[in-house]
């Protein structure tokens, strides 16, 4: 029996993996979420003996029912190769008694590697498997590290083109130089006058817009989301939190059973989700902790149970997680709604025209193992700057507001249950704000000179990301203005 998926705002006709892989989002405007999160099927001394790309395969299979075992090991082959600097792809380091999860060693430096080297393959798979004959055009809008993970993972594969719509001035230097710079004959690369929220606003637009799709089928297209809305985004990253819970246990970190708690620096909520679906499957985690950057918009929610996105748009240290509408938690929304898809169309509904909603009591108590911090800009950088003077280890600014948001609840409830930090972009990605959080006397250096000072701080090497774009020509030069989207899509296209 196939586990079938249906969107969070109805319940009507559940569709496959391959399907939801296909459509991103649902017709109705939701999100697709499995009918039920399966569990395990191996103990934890039998995934202990697993390497990544074998703990993928038992953890994908159980939410990807309908590729077949050939077509799965397929598409995770050729993921998970030598695009990444390690044969673990997902270590764990040790620091000042937590474990960071280092989720950057993909071709783009970020987390969203893990998920978007493998998403071009299920969904060329998918598209085989569904007899779909056009041409998927990805569509994505990127606060900076999706866009760049996308475009790589899409790059000249056959069937598909890939347009990205990123905040022309919300991103690093490094982040657009990395986006700009990319090759293929089937990407595209669009700054748009505007935040984050509004490139990923119009980007639903043009998902819900029927006439366009309709256009678009015409002339043999068809679009399809690589944003972590996809069901195939999510599911991978489900893999991560299996393995390293599974090598903390094989290196007798912790006992059998032990829970341990996880922290995730979050912004579209999908890599937290992610550790949610783990923690369903089986997988002994106590506390998710919720880190966020001054954008607290996922604090307040957890505190109150109201969630508002009526408030100034703060541009931080950590842009990845500078979000206000957090989409993913949509998901979790439906899950302590008791998968009631009206209450969540309500509640989303009550969203864009108002900007706020409120969960009830019980949806509150449904979301207990829930706890949230956040971490204004000076916190982030002190984080940054003790532990490397403690430790010797460097962490980028998004890991650092995990790490500060760890450090404050650990004082405070006095949980000293062991704990996985997420750890979600290289420091050579955003290599100034680390540096100036080290010392602020390198502010005066150029990108690449402060590139040559956080390999000596740090006594790592420069990624090969950052030395390709050093030299690479600019081949994207798009600017339109937000509500120009559609249009400058069109052009592309037609
Ligand atoms: C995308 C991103 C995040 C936020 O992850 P979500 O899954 O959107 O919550 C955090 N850190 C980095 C470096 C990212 O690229």
């Amino acid at each position: 029996m196939n586990l079938m998926y249906q969107s969070t705002r109805s319940n009507s006709e559940p569709i496959t993996a391959s399907k939801a892989i296909l459509k991103g989002l649902a017709d109705d405007g939701g999100l697709y979420v499995p009918k039920s999160i399966p569990k395990l099927e191996l103990s934890m001394k039998e995934l202990s003996d697993l390497n990544y790309q074998q703990t993928a395969y038992e953890v994908m299979k159980l939410f990807l029912t309908d590729f077949t075992e050939e077509e799965l090991k397929s598409c995770i082959e050729k993921a998970y190769d030598s695009k990444f600097d390690t044969e673990e792809i997902a270590p764990l380091v040790k620091a000042d008694g937590a474990y960071y999860l280092e989720l950057f060693h993909g071709a783009t430096i970020a987390f969203k590697d893990m998920a978007l080297s493998i998403l071009p393959h299920l969904l060329t798979t998918a598209a085989k498997k569904n007899q779909v004959q056009d041409e998927i055009v990805i569509l994505t809008a990127t606060s900076g590290d999706t866009g760049k993970a996308a475009l790589a993972g899409f790059a000249d594969v056959e069937g598909t083109k890939i347009i990205v719509f990123y905040p022309k001035d919300g991103v690093s230097v490094v982040q657009e130089k990395q986006m700009v710079t990319q090759k293929g004959d089937n990407t595209y690369v669009i700054g748009i006058r505007g935040n984050f929220d509004d490139a990923q606003n119009g980007v639903k637009a043009m998902f819900n817009n029927k006439e366009l799709g309709a256009k678009l089928k015409e002339k043999g297209y068809q679009f399809s989301s690589a944003n972590s809305i996809n069901i195939g985004r999510l599911v991978p990253q489900i893999v991560y939190y299996v393995y390293s819970y599974a090598n903390l246990y094989k290196n007798e970190e912790i006992a059998e059973g032990e829970k341990i708690n996880v922290v995730v620096p979050t912004g579209n909520f999908g890599n937290i989700l992610a550790a949610y679906y783990a923690k369903c499957m089986g997988v002994p985690i106590g506390k998710l902790l919720c880190a966020s950057n001054d954008n607290k918009v996922l604090f307040d929610f957890f505190q109150t149970g109201i969630y508002n996105k009526n408030r100034e748009f703060i541009l931080t240290s950590s842009p990845s997680m500078d979000i206000l509408i957090s989409s993913n938690l949509e998901r979790l929304i439906f899950q302590i709604a008791g998968e009631d898809a009206d209450k969540t169309l309500e509640l989303m509904k009550a969203l864009s025209t108002k900007g706020e909603y409120e969960i009830t009591e019980e949806m509150k108590f449904r979301m207990q193992e829930f706890t949230a911090g956040y971490a204004a800009e000076a916190e982030t950088a002190e984080t940054i700057k003790k532990l490397y003077e403690k430790t010797g280890y460097v962490i980028d600014t998004h890991t650092a507001v995990a790490a500060s948001v760890y450090n404050k609840y650990r004082t405070q409830t006095g949980d000293t249950s062991k704990t996985i930090i997420a750890s979600t972009a290289s420091p050579y990605k955003f290599a100034r704000s680390v540096m100036n959080a080290v010392d602020m006397k390198y502010d005066g250096l150029g990108e690449f000179e402060l590139v040559d000072e956080l390999s000596k701080l740090s006594g790592t090497d420069i990624p090969q990301a950052i030395e390709e774009i050093k030299t690479a020509a600019v081949l994207h030069t798009r600017v339109c203005d937000k509500d120009k989207m559609q249009e400058t899509v069109e052009n592309i296209l037609m």
